[in-house]
């Protein structure tokens, strides 16, 4: 088998590879399907009913897992990786992976309510829809003032996407009147610490490993009633649980290392350019086994362990293998997100 020596080619092949296994070789999208309702019991019409109620009735802070699937894949059970944060009528989102516009509509929330929107870093899985929604919120009624916050270059990414998109905007304008977005407020950093605060929350970033994305992050909200940290994508780090100590939530990206494999072995024998043992390397020096979640929410102290971004989506790892696995180290509250959960 010929083995490729340069990285990128390597990603591409892992990637590709990734989404020809996931999509043919390992499942049916169909039995995917009913393992995640497994999990969870639920249509997504019935998670969408159950997150509205939610909000409507929503006390203090809200936390809706939008998507919760690793990596750029499509056609898949869960969505790539978004979430939105509710506090007093203000919605945060933070990363912008391919359905987050649908996945926020079918919440309930309006794209008026947006204050601020976050990115951890520059993957598809957490960026491909961030010009669209900007465009689909200016569509909505989002506020022309709603700050945008990431590492670099997301400014630059923000002033072309609006420049690619000057006579779709202009068409629109005209035909049902308003002024077209011409520009969104953009805030760049490349440094761990203060990212932002308003009346509503007080969000601080923590740079993370991983390679060769950088700078990646990782973020807090501090809520006046929740604190809310999300680890991003990153290897096991003592300074997401740095950054997490004491928070009510941590949500954590989660490898199954035994899934993950099998996945590999799939690509591998698929892929002339894929190598099984490159790929496990990459995913390693990557992502975070599921045991290691559990030592990080542990020493961070806290209450609730939500696992999200699961490496591999498919084969479906069952919630309980996801559970008992962060259980090895970790004492607190565990649950396997879902799409359209609220918490
Ligand atoms: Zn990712
Ligand atoms: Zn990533």
């Amino acid at each position: 088998m010929s083995f490729d020596k340069n990285p990128n080619s390597t990603r591409r092949a892992l990637l590709g590879g990734m989404a020809a296994a996931a999509g043919a070789a390992m499942m049916s999208t169909a039995r995917a399907q009913s393992a995640i309702q497994e999990n969870d019991t639920l249509s997504l019409d019935q998670r969408a009913d159950l997150a509205k109620a939610a909000l409507r009735d929503a006390r203090g802070t809200k936390l809706v897992m939008l998507g919760t699937g690793a990596g750029p894949m499509v056609g898949m059970p869960r969505h790539q990786t978004s979430h939105v944060m509710m506090h007093n009528g203000s919605a945060y989102v933070l990363d912008f992976g391919l359905g987050v516009s649908n996945e926020f509509a079918r919440t309930g929330l309006l794209f008026n309510q947006v204050r601020a929107g976050f990115l951890t870093h520059h993957h598809p899985d957490h960026n491909i829809e961030y010009g669209p929604f900007l465009l689909l919120g200016w569509i909505y009624g989002m506020s022309p003032s709603v700050q945008m916050y990431g590492p670099p270059p997301l400014d630059q990414m923000t002033k072309d996407y609006l420049r690619s998109q000057k006579a779709t905007l202009q068409f629109w304008a005209e035909d049902l009147g308003g002024t077209p977005l011409t520009a969104v407020p953009v805030t760049e950093f490349s440094d761990s610490g203060f990212v932002m605060a308003d009346e509503n929350v007080r969000v601080t970033a923590v740079r993370v490993e991983h390679p060769p994305v950088n700078p990646a992050f990782g973020y807090r909200f501090d809520f006046p009633d929740r604190s809310i940290a999300f680890s991003g994508d990153t290897v096991p780090l003592d300074a997401v649980a740095q950054m997490a100590k004491g928070a009510d939530i941590l949500v954590h990206e989660a490898m199954n290392i035994d899934a993950t494999k099998k996945l590999a072995q799939h690509i591998a024998r698929d892929n002339p350019k894929a190598n099984y043992d490159q790929i496990m390397k990459h995913m390693m020096a990557d992502h975070s086994p599921v045991e290691e979640v559990g030592r990080i929410a542990q020493e961070a102290g806290v209450k609730t362990l939500i696992l999200s971004h699961l490496t591999p989506v498919m084969p479906v790892t069952p919630d309980a293998v996801w559970r008992s696995a962060a259980a090895k180290h970790f004492k607190g509250e565990i649950l396997v997100g879902y799409d359209l959960m609220v918490v």
